[in-house]
């Protein structure tokens, strides 16, 4: 049975309130007047508009963000203030958690329990950038004599954080608060498909103090909005989540202008399992690493290795989990939501049409709820095995709910399984051998690999980002604060 969605709250929220640009402290429409009609993916109805902003929108984002590092009060506060305004928006957040939570499950469509568990990774990331921010110093130097030298971390200046849709808040507060607590100011372009709760938090982030300019919001379209802002002059820094090849667009338009930038562009991640883990343990953790958020998570673990000795008993079991799995409207909170919209279910559909095509054997197929509405974007998970480490589902990212599973033999063969693709975000490496977690892992190549365990999203503490197709630069924990800020060094000659 279906909740229905229109709750008071959201039209509020939605309708009459949050989608406007935040510039310079007001909320504004864009100059054009152009707007994007906002649907929910689970019955694909438009229930929202968003401001379709354009070059002028943007030089005025940046302006205002430019003034304010410049000449406001932003520049004048020390870091344990800025640290207490962050953690007072983790507070508000808080406060606000179940709107933001409705809203945020309702724009992209992901079930309500994980629209609730970014909310609380949004707030843990507020609390610990606030605390971090008056705990970063440098170093001082011994150099000649009669000379002292010192190092400093200075911000970048004006910060452009370009976010996806699939995870808004907690990507939004993984940059915004490294960015914020390291003295940047921000000029935010969420992802078009999801925006209302990047415009909901920069409302809050004036309600705890940030003056004006500090967090400026335009949405629109990536070619337009997007383009413009990782391509302006004014801009100091760029950091962008998203795929390989927008990656590559924005880290052109940003080398016009000779910026820095940081990329975390997905993946393809391999559990590993091999024939001596616990297999109760890794089962449910495989399924979730690649079901939660219906595969729309960079560090989704898309690809399950298996050790030939258990190769037919895991699958078999994993099968039979894949087979009762089921897509289902947000509010219904099942395994699984829909896709974000249309583009993307026609290119999951067409990715797994191809894979049976090419001859590769569905293991498993889960179902859609037969009562989701017509209208939403729903595709029910699959499970793909034995997948030829040649095939394009073994290399390329789907981002929807389909693993493939790949038999092996021995530390080698999954060692090079595992580095055979161009990314390398995250990995998981399930075994009882001690000597073999640590051989393993240290020649994996990933940002993250886990041992016995497996982490998509969360983790705010741990610094986060990848080798090769995967991006660079890191986000996420202390190191996050490096890559929002720069060394200067200081030398004084005093005789
Ligand atoms: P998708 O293709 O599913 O929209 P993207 O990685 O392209 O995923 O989008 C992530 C973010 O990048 C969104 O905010 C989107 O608007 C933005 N974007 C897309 N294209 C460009 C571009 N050429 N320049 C700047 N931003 C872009």
């Amino acid at each position: 049975m279906l909740k229905t969605p229109d709750t008071k709250l959201l039209r509020t929220v939605a309708q009459d309130r949050a989608a406007l640009n935040i510039i310079a402290g007001k909320m504004v429409g864009a100059q054009s007047g152009a707007r994007i009609e906002i649907a929910c993916p689970s019955d694909g109805r438009v229930f929202a508009s968003i401001p379709r902003s354009g070059q002028s929108d943007v030089d005025a984002a940046v302006r205002a963000a430019r003034q304010a590092f410049d000449a406001g009060p932003w520049s004048r506060m020390t870091a344990t203030e800025r640290g207490r305004i962050l953690t007072r928006l983790g507070e508000l957040v808080a406060e606000n958690r179940d709107e933001l939570a409705a809203l945020e499950s309702r724009d992209t469509g992901k079930p309500a329990r994980q629209g609730a568990a970014d909310v609380a990774a949004t707030i843990r990331y507020y609390e610990y950038y606030g605390g971090a921010a008056d705990k970063v110093h440098g170093s001082q130097i011994p150099f000649l004599d009669g000379y002292t030298v010192f190092t400093t971390r200075e911000p970048h200046g004006v910060v452009a954080g370009i976010i996806p849709w699939n995870y808004p808040l907690q990507i939004l507060a993984r940059v915004a608060g490294a960015a914020l607590a390291m003295g940047n100011t921000l000029v935010i372009k969420p992802a078009e498909d999801a925006s209302l709760t990047t415009i909901r938090i920069a409302e809050l982030a004036l309600e705890a103090g940030c003056p004006p300019g500090v967090f400026n919001v335009v949405t629109g379209y990536g070619g337009e909005a997007g383009a413009a802002l990782a391509g302006h002059p004014g801009v100091d820094y760029v950091t962008f989540t998203g795929s390989p090849a927008t990656g590559t667009a924005i880290q052109s338009a940003a080398a016009q202008n000779n910026r820095g930038v940081t990329m975390e562009l997905g993946g393809k991640s391999p559990q590993v399992i091999f024939a001596d883990a616990d297999l109760d343990a890794a089962l449910p953790v495989v399924v979730n690493a690649i079901i939660q958020n219906g595969g729309q998570t960079c560090s989704a673990g898309s690809r399950v290795l298996v050790e030939r000795p258990v190769f037919a008993e895991f699958t078999a079991e994993l099968s039979r989990r894949f087979a009762a799995l089921v897509a289902e409207p947000h509010c219904a909170d099942g395994d699984l939501g829909p896709l974000i919209n249309v583009r993307q279910a026609q290119r999951v559909a067409a990715m797994i049409a191809d894979a049976q095509a090419a001859g590769i054997p569905v293991l498993a197929k889960g179902g859609v709820a037969d009562d989701a509405p017509d209208g939403g974007y729903y595709q029910a998970p699959v499970l793909f095995g034995p997948v030829d480490p040649a095939a394009v589902l073994a290399q390329e990212e789907v981002f929807g709910p389909v693993l493939a599973a790949f038999p092996f033999q021995g530390e080698e063969e999954a060692v090079r399984l595992a580095n055979g693709t161009d990314y390398g975000l995250v990995a998981g490496v399930w075994t009882r051998d001690g000597g073999r977690q640590h051989r393993v892992a240290k020649r994996i190549r990933a940002g993250q690999v886990y041992v016995n365990g497996y982490g998509a999203g969360g983790g705010i503490e741990l610094p986060f980002g990848g080798f090769g197709k995967s991006g660079h630069g890191r986000e996420k924990g202390f190191e996050a604060l490096m890559d929002m800020s720069a060394t200067k060094t200081t030398i004084f000659n005093h005789g």
